[in-house]
């Protein structure tokens, strides 16, 4: 047995009649529709299904429990919220070209994090620490759906983790603004108001990304099982391996490639289809 999920609450005509041809009766249940079959579809089956009727199609793995998520973590740039946070504070001291190329091969998964965050992160050294405000107060939005997909997450008392190879002075801003439990994040190094160009401490990356996952798991006591993992870049790749279901947002091709699902089309608030 196999639950298929589409990510829609209308299907047009021609949606519905493929869909129903393919795989059977749908059921709708609140914003989706779902549809039970005797055997799992092939992946580049539901990838074409998806691309031709331009609808989000996921399977849920064997294994994952729809009813027992516990704890959702998501990635922060380009998946909670619609920039890549370090790209725009580079833009206020004139080397955004330099820090997004770098930014965008590492979410390709062609740079190693560690080392790439250090490298954008010297070239903002002496940039007045005003920038920051500027960029949450002028240039960060959050993705369609954002609030939504928390607050419907709280209703259920499932908990919500922000963890990002970014920085804290935009995951706390977040945490307080939408009540978000649990935050991680790197600390940019100030001296005297400027940027020194370094990070304070250890750097998360993918590894404590997933290491954060298992800490929570553990402080919460419930299994990995009953988590699901959300990001779009190859530093989430270790997290979303350790969830129970793994989330591929509006994300890279490696990252859609290793997920167990993926959400092109829909918001954030799609992602509430896999905790009802
Ligand atoms: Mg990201």
């Amino acid at each position: 047995m196999a639950t298929i999920i589409i990510h829609s609450n209308t299907l047009n005509f021609e949606q519905s009649k493929t869909l129903e041809r393919k795989f059977g009766k749908l059921t709708a249940i609140n914003n989706h529709f779902r549809v039970e079959t005797e055997n799992q579809p092939e992946r580049s089956v539901l990838n074409e299904l998806s691309q031709t009727l331009e609808l989000d199609i996921n399977v849920l793995p064997d294994n994952f429990d729809s009813k027992k998520v516990k704890l959702v973590i998501s990635d922060m740039d380009s998946t909670l919220i619609s920039i890549e946070c370090v790209d725009e504070i580079a833009d206020f001291i004139n080397v955004k070209p330099q820090v997004s190329a770098i930014t965008e091969a590492a979410m390709r998964g062609e740079l190693n994090f560690e080392e790439s965050l250090t490298e954008r992160v010297a070239l903002l050294k002496g940039l007045d620490t005003s920038a920051l405000q500027h960029v949450y107060d002028e240039r960060l939005t959050l993705n369609p759906g954002a609030e939504t997909w928390i607050e419907g997450l709280k209703e259920q008392d499932i908990k919500f983790a922000l963890v990002s190879g970014g920085f804290t002075f935009f995951t706390q801003r977040l945490q307080d603004r939408l009540g978000i439990d649990f935050t991680r994040a790197n600390t940019l190094e100030k001296a005297e108001h400027k940027l020194t160009g370094k990070v304070v401490g250890d750097i998360v990356g993918a590894q404590a990304k997933a290491d954060f996952l298992i800490e929570l798991c553990q402080q919460m006591e419930i299994l990995m099982s009953q988590t699901i993992a959300v990001g779009d870049g190859a530093n989430d790749l270790m997290m979303m391996k350790e969830a129970g279901l793994s989330v591929a947002y509006h994300a890279k091709p490696a990252v859609q490639e290793q997920a167990d699902t993926a959400i092109n089309y829909r918001g954030l608030d799609a992602i509430l289809d896999f905790v009802v």
